[in-house]
């Protein structure tokens, strides 16, 4: 029987306890909030997306920070184990659009429970309001960890899930990277990886509120296209964001770091061609005939985009329809299918649904999820290196390296 302490009580932590307790050792699983899982209890707007039925390589190119570093622990506890965990718990699942996957019931909390319930039926010792300020290494192999209130506790293994550096309010206030750097291991930069992106233009902050759907956005940096993704975004007081636009973000935030200039161009129609939008809005236009140009447009576009793309296409909003000119639709056609602002920054990374960066990969063995520098110390969770786009990614990711260093840690 083994003692194995877990630092953080996130999806990480949890299930990496659980599975540590399985061969009847001894689990402390220390977490420095008043509750567990408190991040858990806000993903996916409270709905808590926790996987995606995305196949292996899929699932790999959805996660775009060393989405290959999980090839193993994807192997060890995949999708459908996750599904089959909680469905056993009592939770069952649905699927969504773009292959995610929630609780039937709509609700995170559903999910934190059942973990709770499972860490107590397996005798994890959990102590909430413990926060964990130092992991102690002797010889190269770890010993125990020292707590905030100087007590120290021995173990035989330690499972660092503290999380990354967002949304601190939530506990991941980026402490876990610290113990990880001062046994030595080597912290990649951080950097916001879903996060909303900063535009200045006064148009698109008039916007806030505005969501749009069906829209292809496509990101340029330095006047060249780099991405382009068609789905969900909104307009806010400071830019926008959304789910595409939380997916862009990745790049466009290293990009802008390095001083790249980046705009994004909406095309409102990518359904139809250029030729066919112009038939289109030609049959709007016979259907209005007698109107002014921005009341025959209320069958294309959201009120509040019309005097935008009128704007954009340089046509006066009181115009009659029957005298709009063809070099006008024309315009009218590139506006609605290339409305472009330029991005001044992204929010900082306390605002990201998910961090870039951490403990590098090189220095844990994917396939036990053991730092290669301290014998007895494992890594699970956003800690680490790794990100992945939304649509259940990030939790499955936790999960999995959870699940794995769990079991290995209790070997
Ligand atoms: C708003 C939002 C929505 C999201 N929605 C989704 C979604 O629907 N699907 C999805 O896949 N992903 C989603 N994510 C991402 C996902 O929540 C994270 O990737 C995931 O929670 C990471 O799990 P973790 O266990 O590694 O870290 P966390 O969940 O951050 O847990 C780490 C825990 O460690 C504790 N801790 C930290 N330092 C210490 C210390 N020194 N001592 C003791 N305890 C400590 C913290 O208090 C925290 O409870 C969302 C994120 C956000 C912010």
């Amino acid at each position: 029987m083994k003692t194995i302490v877990v630092i953080g009580a996130g999806p990480a932590g949890m299930m990496a306890a659980i599975q540590a307790a399985a061969n009847n050792n001894k689990v402390i699983l220390l977490e420095k909030n008043a509750k567990l899982g408190k991040k858990l209890m806000i993903t996916g707007k409270g709905r808590c997306n926790i996987t995606n039925i995305a196949d292996l390589s899929e699932f790999i190119k959805n996660i775009p920070g060393n989405g290959k570093f999980l090839y193993s622990a994807f192997k060890n506890f995949f999708n459908d184990d996750v599904v089959n965990f909680f469905e056993a718990l009592g939770v069952p699942t649905k699927v969504e659009r773009g292959g995610r996957v929630f609780p039937q019931s709509d609700r995170a909390i559903d999910v934190v429970t059942a973990l709770a319930d499972k860490l107590y039926d397996s005798k994890v010792e959990l102590r909430l309001n413990t926060k964990v300020e130092r992991i102690i290494v002797e010889d190269g192999l770890v010993t125990g960890i020292k707590m905030s209130d100087g007590n120290i506790l021995k173990a035989d293994a330690v499972i660092l899930a503290a999380g990354g550096a967002s949304y601190p309010g939530t506990g991941s206030d980026g402490s876990g990277l610290k113990l990880a750097q001062a046994v030595g291991h080597k912290i990649m930069p951080l950097h916001p990886a879903l996060v909303p992106l900063v535009s200045e233009e006064a148009w698109v902050r008039d916007l806030q509120g505005l969501s749009l759907r069906n829209v292809r956005v496509s990101a340029f940096t330095d006047n060249k296209k780099t991405d382009e993704m068609f789905g969900e975004m909104m307009f806010t007081h400071f830019g926008v964001t959304g789910p595409i636009i939380l997916s862009m973000s990745r790049q466009i935030a290293l990009d802008v770091a390095s001083g790249k200039k980046i705009y994004l161009a909406i095309n409102l129609k990518p359904a139809l061609t250029p030729e066919k939008l112009e038939a289109r809005i030609q049959r709007d236009f016979q259907k209005y005939t007698r109107k002014q140009i921005k009341n025959a447009m209320i069958d294309l576009l959201p009120h509040r985009l019309i005097p935008v793309v009128l704007n954009f296409a340089y046509i006066d909003a009181e115009k009659f329809v029957n005298a709009i000119t063809k070099k006008e639709r024309l315009r009218l056609v590139n506006a609605l299918q290339k409305l472009s602002f330029d991005i001044h920054g992204v929010r900082p990374i306390a605002e990201a649904i998910v961090t870039g960066g951490g403990v590098h990969v090189k220095e844990i063995d994917p396939k036990t999820m053991q730092s290669k520098l301290v014998n007895g110390l494992f890594f699970a969770g956003e800690v680490i290196d790794i990100d992945g786009y939304t649509g259940g990614f990030n939790l499955q990711a936790a999960f999995s390296m959870g699940y794995t260093a769990g079991i290995m840690a209790g070997k």
